[in-house]
């Protein structure tokens, strides 16, 4: 993993190009995106990751498609009852 470039630690936080940084969430784990800085992780991408996942996926993630995929392929079950519904 990366870290995170021309981040600089302040009295308010981790700021990166004026922006403060929020750690990523739960959710990020796994994303190519993830950057570490004193020893917390970041998102390259977003200073917030948090809100990224509050409507639904973040459509930055590097993690997830790959996770469906794999997911439908061992589970056919799953999305045959899927396409049944016509999702
Ligand atoms: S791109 Fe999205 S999923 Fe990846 S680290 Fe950033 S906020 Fe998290």
């Amino acid at each position: 993993m990366s870290v995170l470039q021309n981040a600089v630690k302040t009295s308010e936080g981790v700021s990166l190009n004026g922006f403060l940084l929020s750690p990523v969430v739960e959710q990020c784990s796994g994303c190519d995106r993830v950057r570490t800085f004193e020893e917390q992780d970041f998102c390259s991408s977003y200073p917030n990751p948090g809100s990224k996942w509050t409507g639904g996926r973040c459509n930055f993630a590097t993690h997830i498609k790959t996770q469906t995929a794999a997911a439908a392929k061992v589970n056919p079950l799953k999305a045959s009852k899927r396409a049944a519904k016509g999702r």
